[in-house]
């Protein structure tokens, strides 16, 4: 009979015990931040401490030189249960994503559950996901993981991200593109406005009737459309051949994003028709919305609220409004996942911000990092001991 209470006090023990590891790879981090796909010293400094700690370490996994999985294996084979790790910065502000203390805290879970399993089956997985913020080649790399089937055999995956408050099982919007380009006829904008096309207007007019769109946007699924102009003319006497408009469009329901980038693009065709000019349209996923897995959710925050975070009542943080997007969400639709968020700032610290990577070094961000890191531990853990919770949770995946 597995003692799940204690294998959870060895997992706080050895958290509590890394600590200055721990603290080390933030700072590290903190001091030396890299931008996506060059996340090198990142790279170097995790493995090298996951190997440190007995886990084989797969470097340069899918051809990104800084992604990596890394396994810790129970008694026998089982189950493989993850945790991700981020460790990306942004230009100008360093690690005001907090992806500092992600990859901190994906180490000391891994590391403390690996103390744990001993007696248990199944095994424990790190994976380093480079370029979550989209720099670089391995821009969105859980993505190009999710798309190569790398998550398909893992039966859960835990998720922690830093903020202003604590909660568990928020979703997330997903994101898709739709770039226009039309291309009229140039001619002089006074002496011969009679043999132009105008590029201009027909973007000006599927700018506009985007906007309209929105008045039939279904109220719960969180639609945004957002876009620019990028090229509307070279000099206001000539009629534009070529103007480009470039859009975002979001929504928390995968299948409604869908049909909304449709609807987008449909504005561009309409509007090439009417002003008599061609349209050359790309739409492409960029990162998908977060698929909640309740099982998952509720044990997750079960272990934060053991520990006394005073985290957000999950039933309540599923329902409340999305507000960005993350590469997490592919991963969310291919396995049974649960993300959490950590408050180390105060509300109103904006996200990206050097404020929110100065949070990231205080105690009280540390405090949370490390609490973090003990939820997640103790919930990798509690995943191979309760092997109940794992298959509860993807009759939940297959069934939503
Ligand atoms: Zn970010
Ligand atoms: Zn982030």
């Amino acid at each position: 009979m597995v003692d799940l209470d204690l294998l959870k006090i060895i997992v706080k023990k050895n958290v509590d015990e890394k600590r200055p590891v721990l603290e080390d790879i933030a700072k590290y981090l903190y001091e030396n931040p890299e931008l996506g796909s060059e996340e090198f010293k990142a790279f170097e400094k995790i493995t090298k401490v996951l190997e440190e700690h007995g886990f084989d370490v797969e470097k340069g996994v899918y051809s990104m030189p800084t992604a990596f999985v890394a396994s810790f294996k129970g008694k026998k084979d089982g189950p493989k249960v993850a945790v991700l790790a981020e460790y990306d910065a942004l230009p100008g502000v360093g690690h005001g994503c907090g992806h500092d203390l992600i990859a901190a805290s994906a180490v000391g879970a891994g590391i403390a559950a690996s103390k744990a399993i001993s007696g248990l089956e199944g095994e424990i997985l790190v994976i380093g996901t480079p370029a979550e913020e989209g720099h670089g080649p391995s821009g969105g790399s859980k993505v190009i993981m999710a798309n190569k089937g790398l998550f398909d055999d893992i039966e859960g995956v835990i998720m922690l991200h830093p903020s202003t408050s604590w909660g568990v099982g928020n979703q997330a919007l997903g994101i898709s593109k739709c770039n226009m380009v039309f291309k009229g006829q140039t001619s002089h904008a006074a002496a011969s406005p009679h043999l132009g096309r105008n590029a201009l207007n027909a973007a000006t007019l599927a700018y506009m009737a985007t906007h309209m769109l929105r008045q039939e946007a279904r109220r719960d699924a969180n639609l945004v459309i957002h876009g620019i102009i990028t090229e509307g003319g070279t000099a206001n006497n000539i009629i534009p051949d070529r103007a480009v408009l470039d859009f975002g469009v979001r929504s928390s329901d995968q299948d409604y994003l869908e049909e909304m980038v449709d609807k987008v693009a449909r504005c561009g065709e309409g509007a090439a028709l009417a002003m008599g000019v061609e349209v050359e349209i790309t739409k492409g996923r960029f990162y998908s919305s977060k698929k909640l897995n309740y099982p998952m959710i509720r044990t997750l925050w079960q272990n934060y609220a053991d520990l006394g975070a005073p985290v957000t009542d999950w039933e309540e943080s599923v329902n409340r409004m999305p507000m960005a997007s993350t590469d997490y969400g592919d991963v969310s639709q291919r396995t049974p996942s649960a993300g959490s968020y950590i408050g180390i700032a105060p509300p109103g610290t904006p996200g990206h911000s050097i404020q929110l990577a100065e949070a990231s070094m205080t105690s009280e961000g540390l405090d949370a990092m490390i609490v973090g890191t003990k939820a997640r531990g103790m919930t990798l853990v509690e995943l191979l001991a309760k092997p109940e919770i794992l298959k509860e949770a993807k009759e939940y995946f297959d069934s939503n």
